[in-house]
Protein backbone atom coordinates (compact mmCIF):
# COMPACT_ATOMS: atom_id res chain seq x y z
CA UNK A 1 0.00 0.00 0.00
CA UNK A 2 1.54 3.21 -0.97
CA UNK A 3 2.04 5.70 2.05
CA UNK A 4 1.35 9.74 2.03
CA UNK A 5 4.99 9.71 2.49
CA UNK A 6 5.46 8.30 -0.86
CA UNK A 7 3.04 10.64 -2.55
CA UNK A 8 4.22 13.60 -1.18
CA UNK A 9 7.85 12.85 -1.65
CA UNK A 10 7.47 12.48 -5.84
CA UNK A 11 5.58 16.03 -5.64
CA UNK A 12 7.21 19.06 -7.23
CA UNK A 13 7.00 22.14 -4.19
CA UNK A 14 5.01 20.26 -1.83
CA UNK A 15 5.28 22.13 0.89
CA UNK A 16 2.56 21.31 3.92
CA UNK A 17 3.34 24.48 5.50
CA UNK A 18 1.66 26.77 2.16
CA UNK A 19 -0.08 23.17 0.05
CA UNK A 20 -1.82 24.66 -3.04
CA UNK A 21 -5.30 23.65 -3.17
CA UNK A 22 -4.40 21.36 -6.90
CA UNK A 23 -1.96 19.83 -4.95
CA UNK A 24 -3.51 18.93 -1.72
CA UNK A 25 -6.50 17.73 -4.20
CA UNK A 26 -3.84 15.30 -5.88
CA UNK A 27 -2.55 13.94 -2.97
CA UNK A 28 -5.69 12.85 -1.86
CA UNK A 29 -6.55 11.21 -4.90
CA UNK A 30 -3.97 9.49 -4.92
CA UNK A 31 -4.20 7.90 -1.66
CA UNK A 32 -7.75 6.90 -1.79
CA UNK A 33 -8.60 2.89 -1.78
CA UNK A 34 -11.98 2.79 -3.21
CA UNK A 35 -14.56 0.26 -1.61
CA UNK A 36 -14.94 -2.72 -4.32
CA UNK A 37 -17.51 -4.99 -2.36
CA UNK A 38 -20.79 -5.54 -4.42
CA UNK A 39 -24.29 -6.21 -3.17
CA UNK A 40 -27.53 -6.76 -5.20
CA UNK A 41 -30.57 -4.38 -5.04
CA UNK A 42 -33.97 -4.30 -6.57
CA UNK A 43 -33.85 -1.68 -9.35
CA UNK A 44 -35.00 1.38 -7.36
CA UNK A 45 -33.45 0.54 -4.60
CA UNK A 46 -30.04 1.32 -7.14
CA UNK A 47 -31.10 5.14 -6.92
CA UNK A 48 -27.61 7.19 -5.78
CA UNK A 49 -25.74 4.28 -5.91
CA UNK A 50 -22.61 3.02 -7.97
CA UNK A 51 -22.38 -0.22 -10.32
CA UNK A 52 -20.61 -2.85 -9.34
CA UNK A 53 -20.51 -4.61 -12.54
CA UNK A 54 -20.83 -4.02 -16.19
CA UNK A 55 -24.29 -4.43 -17.86
CA UNK A 56 -24.43 -5.67 -21.10
CA UNK A 57 -27.53 -5.40 -22.96
CA UNK A 58 -29.51 -9.01 -23.34
CA UNK A 59 -31.80 -7.71 -25.99
CA UNK A 60 -32.65 -4.96 -28.78
CA UNK A 61 -34.27 -2.21 -27.19
CA UNK A 62 -36.28 -1.39 -28.91
CA UNK A 63 -37.22 -4.89 -29.94
CA UNK A 64 -38.49 -4.46 -33.33
CA UNK A 65 -38.45 -1.32 -36.11
CA UNK A 66 -41.03 0.25 -35.25
CA UNK A 67 -43.04 3.52 -35.99
CA UNK A 68 -42.15 7.28 -34.39
CA UNK A 69 -45.13 9.39 -35.38
CA UNK A 70 -48.62 8.45 -36.25
CA UNK A 71 -49.54 7.82 -39.84
CA UNK A 72 -49.32 5.35 -42.36
CA UNK A 73 -46.62 2.50 -43.34
CA UNK A 74 -45.70 2.05 -46.92
CA UNK A 75 -42.71 1.20 -49.29
CA UNK A 76 -41.19 3.94 -50.83
CA UNK A 77 -40.47 2.29 -53.79
CA UNK A 78 -44.09 2.40 -54.28
CA UNK A 79 -44.70 6.35 -54.50
CA UNK A 80 -44.40 8.25 -57.64
CA UNK A 81 -41.11 9.93 -58.84
CA UNK A 82 -42.73 13.20 -58.52
CA UNK A 83 -45.84 14.56 -57.46
CA UNK A 84 -48.77 12.77 -55.62
CA UNK A 85 -49.14 8.85 -54.76
CA UNK A 86 -52.71 7.23 -54.04
CA UNK A 87 -52.49 4.14 -52.11
CA UNK A 88 -54.56 1.51 -50.95
CA UNK A 89 -55.42 0.89 -47.66
CA UNK A 90 -54.51 -2.65 -46.28
CA UNK A 91 -55.22 -2.32 -42.50
CA UNK A 92 -54.28 -0.87 -39.40
CA UNK A 93 -51.19 -1.68 -36.68
CA UNK A 94 -51.18 -0.36 -33.27
CA UNK A 95 -48.60 -0.23 -30.40
CA UNK A 96 -48.99 -3.93 -29.15
CA UNK A 97 -51.06 -5.09 -31.66
CA UNK A 98 -49.22 -5.44 -34.85
CA UNK A 99 -50.45 -5.78 -38.44
CA UNK A 100 -50.51 -9.55 -39.61
CA UNK A 101 -49.65 -9.37 -42.86
CA UNK A 102 -47.39 -8.12 -45.53
CA UNK A 103 -48.05 -4.98 -46.95
CA UNK A 104 -48.09 -5.62 -50.88
CA UNK A 105 -47.63 -3.42 -53.93
CA UNK A 106 -49.41 0.01 -54.00
CA UNK A 107 -50.61 -0.80 -50.44
CA UNK A 108 -50.43 1.40 -47.14
CA UNK A 109 -51.24 0.41 -43.59
CA UNK A 110 -52.58 3.03 -40.96
CA UNK A 111 -49.84 2.57 -38.06
CA UNK A 112 -49.70 4.03 -34.86
CA UNK A 113 -46.45 5.53 -32.67
CA UNK A 114 -44.65 2.62 -31.02
CA UNK A 115 -46.58 0.12 -33.70
CA UNK A 116 -44.53 -2.82 -35.07
CA UNK A 117 -43.80 -1.95 -38.99
CA UNK A 118 -45.13 -4.22 -40.85
CA UNK A 119 -43.33 -6.59 -43.03
CA UNK A 120 -42.75 -5.24 -46.34
CA UNK A 121 -43.09 -1.57 -45.63
CA UNK A 122 -40.01 0.43 -44.77
CA UNK A 123 -41.52 4.18 -44.55
CA UNK A 124 -43.91 6.32 -42.16
CA UNK A 125 -45.73 9.09 -43.64
CA UNK A 126 -47.52 11.38 -40.49
CA UNK A 127 -50.74 11.49 -40.81
CA UNK A 128 -51.09 15.56 -40.85
CA UNK A 129 -50.14 15.39 -44.55
CA UNK A 130 -52.35 12.29 -45.76
CA UNK A 131 -55.80 12.84 -47.30
CA UNK A 132 -57.58 10.02 -47.43
CA UNK A 133 -61.20 9.04 -48.98
CA UNK A 134 -62.59 5.50 -48.52
CA UNK A 135 -59.65 3.03 -48.88
CA UNK A 136 -57.83 5.31 -50.85
CA UNK A 137 -54.80 7.88 -49.37
CA UNK A 138 -53.20 10.57 -51.41
CA UNK A 139 -49.68 10.70 -50.20
CA UNK A 140 -47.51 14.27 -51.11
CA UNK A 141 -44.45 14.08 -52.89
CA UNK A 142 -41.34 14.57 -50.97
CA UNK A 143 -40.97 11.38 -48.89
CA UNK A 144 -37.79 10.01 -47.81
CA UNK A 145 -37.09 6.63 -47.34
CA UNK A 146 -36.71 5.31 -43.54
CA UNK A 147 -38.25 8.12 -42.34
CA UNK A 148 -39.95 8.13 -38.83
CA UNK A 149 -39.02 4.66 -38.47
CA UNK A 150 -36.86 3.58 -35.75
CA UNK A 151 -34.71 0.67 -35.86
CA UNK A 152 -34.42 -2.03 -33.90
CA UNK A 153 -31.70 -1.98 -31.25
CA UNK A 154 -31.16 1.78 -31.81
CA UNK A 155 -31.25 2.67 -28.45
CA UNK A 156 -29.22 -0.59 -26.49
CA UNK A 157 -27.69 -3.48 -28.97
CA UNK A 158 -27.96 -6.93 -27.81
CA UNK A 159 -24.19 -7.48 -26.79
CA UNK A 160 -23.11 -4.08 -26.31
CA UNK A 161 -22.30 -2.39 -23.18
CA UNK A 162 -24.76 -0.38 -21.38
CA UNK A 163 -23.72 1.22 -18.18
CA UNK A 164 -20.28 0.48 -16.87
CA UNK A 165 -18.91 -0.68 -13.46
CA UNK A 166 -18.36 2.55 -11.37
CA UNK A 167 -20.89 4.73 -13.11
CA UNK A 168 -23.44 6.71 -10.98
CA UNK A 169 -26.88 5.12 -11.24
CA UNK A 170 -29.37 8.46 -11.92
CA UNK A 171 -33.00 8.62 -13.39
CA UNK A 172 -31.67 7.98 -17.43
CA UNK A 173 -29.72 4.72 -15.54
CA UNK A 174 -32.88 3.42 -13.43
CA UNK A 175 -34.90 3.48 -16.60
CA UNK A 176 -32.11 1.99 -19.43
CA UNK A 177 -32.16 -0.84 -16.18
CA UNK A 178 -35.80 -1.54 -16.68
CA UNK A 179 -35.78 -1.88 -20.21
CA UNK A 180 -33.66 -4.63 -20.10
CA UNK A 181 -35.95 -6.12 -17.52
CA UNK A 182 -33.82 -6.67 -15.02
CA UNK A 183 -35.26 -6.70 -11.62
CA UNK A 184 -31.99 -6.19 -9.88
CA UNK A 185 -28.43 -4.88 -9.97
CA UNK A 186 -24.98 -5.09 -8.67
CA UNK A 187 -23.95 -2.05 -7.14
CA UNK A 188 -20.94 -1.27 -4.50
CA UNK A 189 -21.77 -1.36 -1.00
CA UNK A 190 -22.49 1.81 0.49
CA UNK A 191 -19.51 3.78 1.88
CA UNK A 192 -20.10 4.01 6.15
CA UNK A 193 -19.17 7.60 6.98
CA UNK A 194 -18.24 7.97 10.89
CA UNK A 195 -17.93 11.46 11.95
CA UNK A 196 -18.04 14.25 15.26
CA UNK A 197 -17.32 17.81 16.78
CA UNK A 198 -14.39 18.26 18.68
CA UNK A 199 -14.64 21.03 21.15
CA UNK A 200 -14.62 22.02 24.66
CA UNK A 201 -16.92 24.87 23.95
CA UNK A 202 -19.61 22.78 22.25
CA UNK A 203 -22.75 22.47 23.41
CA UNK A 204 -25.65 20.56 21.86
CA UNK A 205 -28.79 22.01 20.48
CA UNK A 206 -32.10 21.45 23.24
CA UNK A 207 -29.36 22.36 25.96
CA UNK A 208 -29.27 26.00 27.54
CA UNK A 209 -25.81 27.70 26.41
CA UNK A 210 -23.56 28.44 28.94
CA UNK A 211 -21.27 31.53 29.48
CA UNK A 212 -18.31 31.31 26.36
CA UNK A 213 -20.17 28.37 24.85
CA UNK A 214 -21.59 27.54 20.90
CA UNK A 215 -24.02 25.36 19.58
CA UNK A 216 -22.23 22.73 17.97
CA UNK A 217 -23.65 23.45 14.39
CA UNK A 218 -20.85 21.91 11.68
CA UNK A 219 -22.26 18.22 12.94
CA UNK A 220 -25.76 19.39 11.33
CA UNK A 221 -24.04 20.67 8.25
CA UNK A 222 -22.06 17.60 8.05
CA UNK A 223 -24.94 15.75 8.10
CA UNK A 224 -26.68 17.76 5.39
CA UNK A 225 -23.37 17.43 2.95
CA UNK A 226 -23.08 13.81 4.09
CA UNK A 227 -26.63 12.55 3.39
CA UNK A 228 -26.67 13.76 -0.37
CA UNK A 229 -24.34 11.77 -0.84
CA UNK A 230 -25.84 8.52 -0.11
CA UNK A 231 -23.55 7.14 2.44
CA UNK A 232 -24.62 5.03 5.56
CA UNK A 233 -23.61 7.79 8.47
CA UNK A 234 -22.33 6.73 11.39
CA UNK A 235 -22.84 10.16 14.19
CA UNK A 236 -20.87 10.04 16.87
CA UNK A 237 -21.61 13.65 18.63
CA UNK A 238 -19.27 16.07 20.67
CA UNK A 239 -15.84 14.78 21.39
CA UNK A 240 -14.13 16.90 24.02
CA UNK A 241 -10.78 17.80 23.41
CA UNK A 242 -8.95 15.46 25.97
CA UNK A 243 -6.50 13.22 24.63
CA UNK A 244 -8.21 10.07 26.17
CA UNK A 245 -11.64 10.81 24.78
CA UNK A 246 -10.31 11.62 21.01
CA UNK A 247 -8.61 8.46 21.00
CA UNK A 248 -11.31 6.14 22.53
CA UNK A 249 -13.43 8.14 19.54
CA UNK A 250 -10.88 7.71 16.63
CA UNK A 251 -10.58 4.26 17.55
CA UNK A 252 -13.87 3.49 17.62
CA UNK A 253 -14.40 5.25 14.20
CA UNK A 254 -11.74 3.42 12.99
CA UNK A 255 -13.00 0.37 13.62
CA UNK A 256 -16.50 0.62 12.33
CA UNK A 257 -15.98 3.13 9.06
CA UNK A 258 -14.36 3.02 5.18
CA UNK A 259 -14.09 7.36 6.51
CA UNK A 260 -13.99 9.73 9.21
CA UNK A 261 -14.75 13.25 9.45
CA UNK A 262 -14.27 15.27 12.06
CA UNK A 263 -14.48 19.47 12.40
CA UNK A 264 -11.90 21.13 14.89
CA UNK A 265 -8.65 20.79 16.61
CA UNK A 266 -6.82 20.97 13.82
CA UNK A 267 -5.73 24.93 13.49
CA UNK A 268 -2.30 25.25 14.71
CA UNK A 269 -3.14 26.05 19.00
CA UNK A 270 -5.05 22.50 19.12
CA UNK A 271 -3.38 20.45 16.45
CA UNK A 272 -0.95 19.00 18.60
CA UNK A 273 -2.38 16.23 20.43
CA UNK A 274 -4.44 14.98 17.30
CA UNK A 275 -0.99 15.31 15.62
CA UNK A 276 0.81 12.94 18.10
CA UNK A 277 -3.22 10.49 18.45
CA UNK A 278 -3.46 10.31 14.67
CA UNK A 279 0.13 9.48 13.98
CA UNK A 280 -0.14 6.60 16.71
CA UNK A 281 -3.05 5.33 14.68
CA UNK A 282 -1.85 5.69 11.65
CA UNK A 283 -0.98 7.95 8.94
CA UNK A 284 -2.02 11.84 9.13
CA UNK A 285 -0.70 14.72 7.81
CA UNK A 286 -1.56 18.66 9.05
CA UNK A 287 -1.65 21.09 6.03
CA UNK A 288 -1.66 24.36 6.25
CA UNK A 289 -3.80 24.97 2.77
CA UNK A 290 -3.39 28.41 0.58
CA UNK A 291 -6.97 28.78 0.71
CA UNK A 292 -9.45 30.98 1.94
CA UNK A 293 -11.79 29.92 4.00
CA UNK A 294 -10.24 26.92 5.24
CA UNK A 295 -6.74 26.97 5.64
CA UNK A 296 -6.04 24.06 8.03
CA UNK A 297 -6.17 20.45 7.61
CA UNK A 298 -5.68 16.83 8.11
CA UNK A 299 -5.64 13.74 6.14
CA UNK A 300 -4.84 10.35 6.37
CA UNK A 301 -5.54 6.90 6.79
CA UNK A 302 -6.09 5.10 10.70
CA UNK A 303 -6.41 1.96 11.47
CA UNK A 304 -7.77 -0.16 14.54
CA UNK A 305 -8.81 -3.55 15.23
CA UNK A 306 -8.19 -4.81 11.99
CA UNK A 307 -9.95 -1.94 9.84
CA UNK A 308 -8.44 1.27 8.30
CA UNK A 309 -10.12 4.89 7.55
CA UNK A 310 -9.38 7.34 5.75
CA UNK A 311 -9.33 10.45 7.57
CA UNK A 312 -10.39 14.30 7.25
CA UNK A 313 -9.96 16.25 9.93
CA UNK A 314 -11.97 19.71 8.60
CA UNK A 315 -11.40 23.19 10.29
CA UNK A 316 -13.49 24.24 12.86
CA UNK A 317 -15.00 27.61 11.16
CA UNK A 318 -18.82 26.71 10.17
CA UNK A 319 -17.71 27.59 6.38
CA UNK A 320 -14.63 26.29 6.70
CA UNK A 321 -16.27 23.20 7.49
CA UNK A 322 -18.23 23.60 3.53
CA UNK A 323 -15.64 24.67 1.61
CA UNK A 324 -12.96 21.88 2.63
CA UNK A 325 -15.93 19.20 2.10
CA UNK A 326 -17.12 20.85 -1.01
CA UNK A 327 -13.62 21.02 -2.46
CA UNK A 328 -11.79 17.99 -1.06
CA UNK A 329 -14.08 15.41 0.59
CA UNK A 330 -17.02 14.89 -1.58
CA UNK A 331 -15.20 13.92 -4.51
CA UNK A 332 -13.23 11.77 -2.26
CA UNK A 333 -15.86 10.29 -0.69
CA UNK A 334 -17.12 9.80 -4.72
CA UNK A 335 -14.56 8.11 -5.40
CA UNK A 336 -14.14 5.85 -2.70
CA UNK A 337 -17.91 5.19 -3.36
CA UNK A 338 -16.84 3.61 -6.32
CA UNK A 339 -17.25 6.39 -8.85
CA UNK A 340 -15.14 6.22 -11.92
CA UNK A 341 -14.35 9.35 -13.63
CA UNK A 342 -14.32 13.20 -12.83
CA UNK A 343 -16.74 13.88 -9.99
CA UNK A 344 -15.58 17.50 -9.28
CA UNK A 345 -18.61 20.21 -10.45
CA UNK A 346 -18.28 22.42 -13.41
CA UNK A 347 -16.57 25.73 -13.04
CA UNK A 348 -18.31 28.24 -15.57
CA UNK A 349 -16.72 31.92 -16.28
CA UNK A 350 -19.61 34.55 -15.64
CA UNK A 351 -18.77 38.39 -14.86
CA UNK A 352 -18.56 40.07 -11.36
CA UNK A 353 -20.69 42.71 -10.73
CA UNK A 354 -18.58 44.16 -8.19
CA UNK A 355 -14.73 44.49 -7.48
CA UNK A 356 -13.15 41.75 -4.77
CA UNK A 357 -9.95 42.29 -3.56
CA UNK A 358 -7.26 39.34 -3.23
CA UNK A 359 -3.64 38.85 -2.83
CA UNK A 360 -2.44 36.25 -5.51
CA UNK A 361 -1.05 33.32 -3.54
CA UNK A 362 -3.62 31.25 -2.23
CA UNK A 363 -7.21 30.36 -3.96
CA UNK A 364 -10.55 32.01 -2.61
CA UNK A 365 -13.57 30.52 -2.42
CA UNK A 366 -16.63 33.53 -1.80
CA UNK A 367 -20.13 33.29 -1.46
CA UNK A 368 -21.73 34.90 -4.76
CA UNK A 369 -25.19 35.24 -5.94
CA UNK A 370 -25.81 34.19 -9.81
CA UNK A 371 -28.24 35.82 -10.90
CA UNK A 372 -29.86 36.99 -14.47
CA UNK A 373 -30.79 40.49 -15.61
CA UNK A 374 -33.98 41.90 -17.87
CA UNK A 375 -32.12 40.84 -21.20
CA UNK A 376 -31.28 37.59 -19.73
CA UNK A 377 -27.76 37.78 -18.94
CA UNK A 378 -26.32 36.37 -15.97
CA UNK A 379 -23.83 37.74 -13.62
CA UNK A 380 -22.70 37.17 -10.27
CA UNK A 381 -22.07 39.44 -6.99
CA UNK A 382 -20.39 38.57 -4.00
CA UNK A 383 -23.31 38.10 -1.13
CA UNK A 384 -22.29 40.49 1.87
CA UNK A 385 -19.73 39.51 4.83
CA UNK A 386 -17.29 36.82 3.82
CA UNK A 387 -15.79 35.68 7.13
CA UNK A 388 -15.46 32.04 7.75
CA UNK A 389 -17.82 31.62 10.75
CA UNK A 390 -20.25 33.64 8.87
CA UNK A 391 -22.65 30.56 8.11
CA UNK A 392 -25.45 33.24 6.71
CA UNK A 393 -23.09 33.20 3.91
CA UNK A 394 -23.43 29.88 2.49
CA UNK A 395 -27.77 29.91 2.79
CA UNK A 396 -27.61 33.52 1.51
CA UNK A 397 -25.68 32.24 -1.66
CA UNK A 398 -26.41 30.02 -4.68
CA UNK A 399 -22.63 29.32 -6.08
CA UNK A 400 -18.50 29.92 -4.67
CA UNK A 401 -16.89 32.35 -6.75
CA UNK A 402 -13.57 30.68 -7.14
CA UNK A 403 -10.58 32.67 -7.18
CA UNK A 404 -7.59 30.83 -8.80
CA UNK A 405 -4.44 30.45 -6.95
CA UNK A 406 -2.51 33.30 -8.97
CA UNK A 407 -5.35 36.09 -9.19
CA UNK A 408 -4.99 39.13 -7.86
CA UNK A 409 -7.82 41.93 -7.23
CA UNK A 410 -11.07 41.24 -9.39
CA UNK A 411 -12.50 44.54 -11.51
CA UNK A 412 -16.27 45.10 -11.72
CA UNK A 413 -17.10 43.36 -14.80
CA UNK A 414 -14.45 40.59 -14.69
CA UNK A 415 -14.83 37.65 -15.76
CA UNK A 416 -14.69 34.86 -12.43
CA UNK A 417 -15.30 31.35 -12.27
CA UNK A 418 -18.55 30.03 -10.61
CA UNK A 419 -19.17 27.15 -8.84
CA UNK A 420 -22.75 26.44 -8.48
CA UNK A 421 -24.14 25.07 -5.35
CA UNK A 422 -27.53 23.38 -7.05
CA UNK A 423 -26.20 19.95 -7.94
CA UNK A 424 -23.07 20.29 -5.45
CA UNK A 425 -25.01 20.68 -2.27
P1 LIG B 1 -11.11 25.16 16.00
O1 LIG B 1 -10.69 24.84 14.62
O2 LIG B 1 -11.46 23.95 16.80
O3 LIG B 1 -10.11 26.05 16.68
O4 LIG B 1 -12.43 26.02 15.89
C1 LIG B 1 -12.43 27.26 15.22
C2 LIG B 1 -13.74 28.00 15.48
O5 LIG B 1 -14.84 27.26 15.00
C3 LIG B 1 -14.02 28.27 16.93
O6 LIG B 1 -14.45 29.60 17.07
C4 LIG B 1 -15.12 27.33 17.30
O7 LIG B 1 -15.97 27.84 18.27
C5 LIG B 1 -15.86 27.12 15.98
N1 LIG B 1 -16.36 25.76 15.98
C6 LIG B 1 -15.60 24.66 16.17
N2 LIG B 1 -16.39 23.55 16.12
C7 LIG B 1 -17.65 23.98 15.90
C8 LIG B 1 -18.90 23.32 15.75
N3 LIG B 1 -18.98 21.99 15.81
N4 LIG B 1 -20.00 24.05 15.52
C9 LIG B 1 -19.90 25.40 15.45
N5 LIG B 1 -18.76 26.08 15.57
C10 LIG B 1 -17.64 25.39 15.80
MG1 LIG C 1 -11.60 23.43 18.74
Amino acid sequence: MTTLQQITSCMDAYDPEALAVDKARAVVRAFLTPVSTNEKVAVRSALGRVLGEDIISTLDVPAHDNSAMDGYALRHADLAPEGESVLRLAGSAFAGRQFEGTVGKGECVRIMTGAVMPDGADTVVIQEIVQTDGDQVRIPAGQKRGQNRRLAGEDLAAGKPVLRTGQPVGPPELGLIASLGLAEVTVRRRLRVAFFSTGDELASVGSALKQGEVYDSNRYTLYGMLSRLNCDLIDMGVVRDDPASLEHALKTAATDADAIITSGGVSVGEADFMRELLGKLGEVVFWKIAMKPGRPMAFGRIAHAGNAAHFFGLPGNPVAVMVTFYQFVREALLALSGRSGDCAPPLLPVPCTAAIRKNPGRTEFQRGTLSRNDQGQWSVSPTGAQGSGVLRSMSEANCFIVLEHARGTVKPGELVQVQLFDGLI
